[in-house]
């Protein structure tokens, strides 16, 4: 199988890895010629519009899928015409937009933090009086890991962030006062099975994914269930193929959806060692139309993002259960350059583990 991958970064580093065993061989397509999955496979470089190197991409490939969500879903679109694309541009255009994904989930029957369209400063007025303070303003499309969205505490807060952050295109949302952050994934193949993960526990710092816990601390039957229901729903009503993650709030016992990323994601990191399956495989194979592969997870992990610097690997590989990922990617504040998996048959055990790598750091 020849697999073509739009954009090269780390998640497509780690689907070309787990690609190997499988003799699948991957192309990547990214602007960037420092694109980290260069180092493992063939990368084409060009801009997302380029069509004549777009043609070159695909010359040989059997499917083509995602590891950026913000690739142009007209490029998508122009793919689809030549080769089989994996999930389908309809599913990124869904994901690329915070308006329509939130109103997708809501179609489904299931809850989102309340929101509004906003396209200039009388909507967000209007905004306002109906949700209430606290709230948030955010793009609808092209934000991640909060950027482009700014909290709006109270009246007196209007003026300035309107002066930032004011324009055409955005949503404004109700702030949700979480217990915590949860997410969910799953993998759908092309006869329609769907396999799921176990919910995990997120916990982001400067709206960057700092830390994972699998499976979430206290995960009861009836959570796993309803967040199952959920990604199953969305699954199916885009006839998806390949890893889907949402991301939720949790609050009371209720879940309330985030957004979704239509490809592999940082919350599933720990699926490389925590699981039968990565989701790094387990999207590989949907996309080659192969079975799926078992979710169970082996016992408790943690996974934490390596941001802005690394740590000397003789010193964090002393710590048992520990796997280093590194992503080859030039150091720079708040850029994610690798993760730390721990591993541990109980829960007990992990905390000591993790103890001990962050005894390391100091
Ligand atoms: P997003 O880019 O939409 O995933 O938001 C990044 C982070 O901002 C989330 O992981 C939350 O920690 C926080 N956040 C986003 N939307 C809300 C909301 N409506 N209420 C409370 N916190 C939010």
């Amino acid at each position: 199988m020849r697999i073509g991958v739009m954009g090269g970064g780390q998640l497509g580093r780690m689907m070309a890895l787990a690609g190997y065993p499988l003799n699948m061989q991957l192309r990547f397509f990214d602007p960037s010629a420092d694109a980290t999955s260069g180092q493992l496979a063939e990368l084409i470089n060009a801009s997302y519009d380029d069509l004549e190197a777009l043609e070159r991409f695909i010359d040989g490939l059997d499917a083509v899928t995602y590891e950026f969500e913000n690739v142009p879903a007209q490029t998508a679109q122009f793919l689809e015409e030549s080769i089989k694309v994996f999930p389908s541009s309809a599913a990124l255009a869904v994901a690329q937009d915070r308006l329509v994904e939130k109103s997708f989930f809501q179609d489904l029957g299931f809850e989102t933090p309340r929101f509004v369209r906003v396209d200039d400063r009388d909507e967000l007025e209007h905004g306002l009086s109906n949700l209430s303070f606290p709230a948030v303003l955010k793009t609808r499309r092209e934000g991640y890991d909060g950027k482009g969205q700014a909290v709006i505490k109270t009246p007196d807060d209007i003026d300035a962030v309107w002066m930032e952050h004011g324009g055409e295109g955005l949503i404004l949302e109700a702030f949700v006062p979480f217990n915590r952050e949860l997410s969910i994934i799953a993998v759908r193949g092309q006869d329609g099975s769907v396999r799921a993960y176990p919910l995990v526990e997120n916990e982001h710092r400067d709206g960057i994914l700092a830390r994972t816990i699998a499976p979430a601390p206290g995960l009861t039957e009836e959570l796993q269930e309803k967040a199952q229901a959920c990604i199953a729903a969305a699954l199916n009503e885009l006839e998806y193929v390949g890893v889907m993650a949402i991301e939720l709030f949790e609050v009371d016992g209720r879940l309330l959806v985030n957004e979704m990323a239509p490809r592999v994601h940082n919350s599933g990191h720990w699926t490389i060692e925590g699981a039968e399956t990565s989701q790094f495989e387990n999207h590989l194979r949907a996309v080659a139309g192969l079975p799926l592969g078992s979710t169970e997870c082996h016992g408790y992990a943690t996974m934490l993002n390596l941001i802005g610097s690394v740590p000397d690997p003789n010193d964090v590989l002393v710590t048992d259960g520990l796997h280093l990922h590194l992503y080859g990617k030039e150091p720079r504040p708040g850029r994610k350059l690798g993760h730390v998996t721990i591993c541990a048959p109980d829960a007990a055990t992990l905390e000591l583990r993790l103890g001990s790598f962050i005894s390391t750091l100091h």
